[in-house]
C-alpha cells in the first residue's frame, strides 16, 4: 500500500512516499518545499537522486498540486507509482489534537470539523493541516482515505497533576487551558524502536527522551507510557528552542507589551519566532551554525544561547528522574539531539551521582544516522542515541486505519 504523508507548516511543507505493506516500509520518494507564498524551493528525492527547483506557489494548495504533478511526471522511476490511482491514502500530521484525539483517526467530515475546533489551541500551527487535508480532497477527490495523526495523542496518558495549570479551575473546565505536549508521533517511535533495540517489554520501559530539533523537548514515560512533557497547552512551554523561548514568567508579557507598545499576538509571534536560540544569539536558531559561531568567532552571547540551552534541558532531566522512578535510559533525538555530541556532553556529562555515567569517547564516536549507546558499560542509566522517524510511523497508522475500516 503506498501511503502519501504530508507535514504542512505555515510555509513550508514535508512529504514522504511510503511502501508500507505490514512488515517493512520503503520510501519511493521525498522531499520538501519551502518558502510557500512567495518563489518556492522544492527539493524532490526519487531513486536516490535529488532534484531542486523554483516555482511561484502561492499557497499549500498550489504547493501540493505541484507536488502531485511532479510525482506523476516521475512516475516511471518510482516503483509501483503508474498513476495519482496508486497512492492509497494520505497520512497527514496534526500537530493539536486537543482533548478529543487520543490516538491516530480516519478524517471524516465530522473529524475534520473537530480538527477545526482545536484551531484555537494551536492558532500558528492547525490551520495549516487543515489547508493540507482540504487540498488533498481536491487533488485526489473526495474518496481518498486521509488519516490526521496527532503530535498531542501519545500524551494523552500523562496524570492530571501532569496535565493540569495552577490556574482558577475554572480556566480548565471552560476554556480547555491545560498541558497537552507535542512530538508525540516522534516519541512513539523513538520508545517502540528503544524497545526493539534493548528487548524491553513495555512495563520494563521507564526512559527519558530528548527531541532537540528546531523545536525541542522531552518526555518522561514510564512502563512505555507519557507521564510528562515538557511542552504545555502551545509548543511554545518548555525547552529552549531554535526559535522560541520556552518556560518563561508569564508577568513578562505583559511589561513586554506595555514597554515595547506591542499587541499580546505580536508578544505571541515574538515568544515562537523571534526568541530562543536566536532571540539570545542575536545570529541564528540553527544550532550547527551556532557551534560554527564559538567556534571560529568565539562569540560570546552564541556561546550563552548553547548553555542556556543545555542548562534547561539538564534541569528537566533531573526534575524527570524525580518523576519517573528508577529510569533505564536516557534517549536523544531529533536534529540536535542526533548530531551534537557537544549538546548530548553538556546535558549528560557529571551526572555518575545519578547513575548516569557520560562516555567521552562513544558519543565523539557516535556514527551519524545510526542508533548507538553513549553512556559507559557500566553506567545503571544508559543513554542512547536513537534516529527519528515520525514518517514512518504516519504512514503505518494510516495503513492500519484504512485496512480496518476500508471505504465502501
Ligand atoms: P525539525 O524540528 O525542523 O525537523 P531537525 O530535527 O532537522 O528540525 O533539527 C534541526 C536542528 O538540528 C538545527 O538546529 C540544526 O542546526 C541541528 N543540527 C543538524 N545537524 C547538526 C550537527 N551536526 N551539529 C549540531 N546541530 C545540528
Amino acid at each position: 500500500m503506498n501511503i502519501l504523508v504530508l507535514n504542512t507548516g505555515s510555509s513550508s511543507l514535508k512529504f514522504q512516499l511510503v511502501c508500507v505493506d505490514g512488515k517493512s516500509e520503503n520510501v519511493l520518494a521525498s522531499g520538501l518545499i519551502d518558502r510557500i507564498g512567495g518563489e518556492a524551493l522544492i527539493h524532490l528525492t526519487v531513486a536516490g537522486k535529488t532534484s531542486k527547483q523554483t516555482a511561484p506557489l502561492r499557497d499549500i494548495s498550489q504547493a501540493l498540486a505541484h507536488l502531485i504533478k511532479a510525482l506523476q511526471k516521475l512516475h516511471d522511476q518510482i516503483p509501483g507509482f503508474q498513476s495519482l490511482a496508486d497512492i492509497h491514502g494520505v497520512g497527514h500530521r496534526v500537530v493539536h489534537g486537543g482533548e478529543r484525539f487520543q490516538s491516530s483517526v480516519l478524517i471524516t467530515p465530522a473529524i475534520q470539523a473537530s480538527i477545526v475546533d482545536c484551531i484555537e489551541l494551536a492558532p500558528l500551527h492547525n490551520p495549516s493541516n487543515i489547508k493540507g487535508i482540504e487540498a488533498m480532497q481536491e487533488i485526489l477527490g473526495p474518496n481518498i482515505s486521509q488519516v490526521a495523526v496527532f503530535d498531542t495523542a501519545f500524551h494523552a496518558t500523562m496524570p492530571e497533576t501532569a496535565w493540569l495549570y495552577a490556574l482558577p479551575y475554572s480556566s480548565y473546565r471552560r476554556h480547555k487551558i491545560r498541558r497537552y505536549g507535542f512530538h508525540g508521533t516522534s516519541y512513539r517511535y523513538v520508545s517502540e524502536k528503544y524497545r526493539s533495540l534493548s528487548g524491553t517489554s513495555l512495563k520494563d520501559c521507564n526512559i527519558i527522551i530528548f527531541h532537540l530539533g528546531n523545536g525541542c523537548s522531552a518526555v518522561a514515560i514510564r512502563e512505555g507510557r507519557s507521564i510528562d512533557t515538557s511542552m504545555g497547552m502551545t509548543p511554545t512551554e518548555g525547552l529552549v528552542m531554535g526559535t522560541r523561548s520556552g518556560d518563561l514568567d508569564p508577568a513578562a508579557l505583559e511589561l513586554l507589551a506595555t514597554k515595547e507598545g506591542m499587541t499580546l499576538n505580536e508578544v505571541q509571534i515574538m515568544l515562537n519566532r523571534n526568541s530562543g536560540l536566536l532571540g539570545i544569539s542575536g545570529i541564528t536558531s540553527d544550532m550547527r551554525d551556532l557551534v560554527a559561531e564559538v567556534d571560529e568567532h568565539q562569540d560570546r552571547r552564541a556561546q550563552l544561547a548553547i548553555d542556556i540551552f543545555c542548562y534547561r534541558a539538564r534541569k528537566y532531566l533531573g526534575s524527570y528522574m524525580a518523576a519517573v522512578g528508577p529510569v533505564k535510559a536516557v534517549i536523544f533525538s531529533g536534529g540536535i539531539g542526533e548530531n551534537s555530541a557537544l549538546v548530548r556532553e553538556k546535558i549528560t556529562s557529571g551526572l555518575e551521582h545519578m547513575g548516569i555515567n557520560f562516555d567521552t569517547e562513544r558519543n565523539t564516536s557516535h556514527p551519524q544516522g545510526k542508533d548507538s549507546i553513549i553512556s559507559k558499560p557500566e553506567s545503571p542509566v544508559e543513554i542512547r542515541v536513537i534516529a527519528t522517524n515520525e514518517e514512518i510511523m504516519i504512514a503505518r497508522d494510516t495503513r492500519f486505519l484504512i485496512e480496518r475500516e476500508p471505504k465502501l
